[in-house]
């Protein structure tokens, strides 16, 4: 039938299901929740593996709903990329992330870089390359502070789109990251030909490092390729000083994960900088 969208009548009957309803909410939620200031941006530092210094962070949307509390990104994320909220809600985080770490940069000399997540829909359908442009022009932030991570599926995406845009952003000298690598299916082909500088092993790959042997193995293999390629190789999720010792063995440049420290808001991060 025609009209059958998510903001129909038919979503409102007697029978919908509990799912559907909580989802239905959420997604109510979510429209409102921009406009109402219910967003904030959280760092969590990236450290250099060899010496231990701080380079960086990445920027980790967190979601604190009036009535229903703290809702991790896991649960809303998905959501807001099926209603496309995320192209809106993206490009606060952005434009939030790049301000806070050019007052940084002003307050506390610092010059590394800020990572910030993008979807595939804010790649395909959100202009990124004008979106981003405007973005380091209002918050005077030079692009060699800026790191966008996109996952290995989007990266994948053999659409022409994905890969015009991420050539637009190389251009503006952002830098690129593969984030959950090893998660997909990449073709070794096209990652060579991916205008990418880092590539982020999953944490799935790293939490059982010492006690699974193929986890070892492919985080390990991971590495290599990495370094092989001349990018620079950052595993996340590092927990133990077992992690890091191992990676640091087999030559990861950077690392992030709770050894080093947790998702913060900007007012507790900011002590790690000034
Ligand atoms: P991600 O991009 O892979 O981000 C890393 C996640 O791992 C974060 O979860 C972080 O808190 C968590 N993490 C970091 N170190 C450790 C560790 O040592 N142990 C454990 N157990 N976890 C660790 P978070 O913040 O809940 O975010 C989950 C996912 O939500 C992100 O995974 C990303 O896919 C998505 N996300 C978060 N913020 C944004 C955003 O602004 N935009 C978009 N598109 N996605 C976002
Ligand atoms: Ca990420
Ligand atoms: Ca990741
Ligand atoms: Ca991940």
């Amino acid at each position: 039938a025609k009209n059958r969208g998510k903001n129909t009548f038919q979503f409102y009957t007697a029978d919908m299901n509990a799912s559907a309803m909580a989802r239905l909410k959420l997604e109510y939620s979510l429209h409102r929740a921009l406009a109402r200031d219910e967003f904030q941006v959280w760092y969590q530092p990236k450290v250099d593996l060899a010496s231990g210094t701080l380079v960086g962070m990445e920027a980790l949307i967190r979601w604190q709903h009036p009535e229903m509390g703290f809702i991790p990104p896991m649960e809303f994320i998905p959501v807001a990329e099926e209603c496309a909220l995320i192209v809106p809600i993206g490009a606060w985080v952005l434009q939030e992330a790049c301000r806070q770490t050019r007052l940084w940069a002003e307050q506390c000399g610092f010059g590394g870089r800020v990572a910030v997540n993008l979807s595939a829909r804010q790649i395909k359908f959100g202009n990124i390359v004008g979106t981003v442009a405007q973005v380091l022009q209002q918050t005077g932030l030079p692009p060699s502070q800026l790191e966008l991570e996109i996952t290995e599926s989007t990266a994948m995406d053999s659409d022409g789109e994905v890969m015009k845009a991420l050539e637009g952003l190389r251009a503006m000298g952002i830098t690129l990251a593969i984030d959950d690598f090893g998660t997909g299916y990449s073709s070794l082909a096209y990652l060579k030909r991916l205008p990418v500088q880092v590539l982020k092993i999953d944490r799935s790959f790293i939490k059982d490092l010492d006690r699974d042997k193929d986890d070892a193995a492919i985080a390990s293999a991971v590495i290599s390729l990495g370094r092989s390629l001349g990018l620079s190789v950052v595993a996340e999720g590092v927990e133990t000083p077992a992690h890091r010792a191992f990676l640091i063995e087999q030559g990861c440049h950077q690392a992030q994960g709770y050894l080093f420290g947790k998702p913060q808001t900007a007012a507790d991060f900011r002590y790690l900088l000034c």
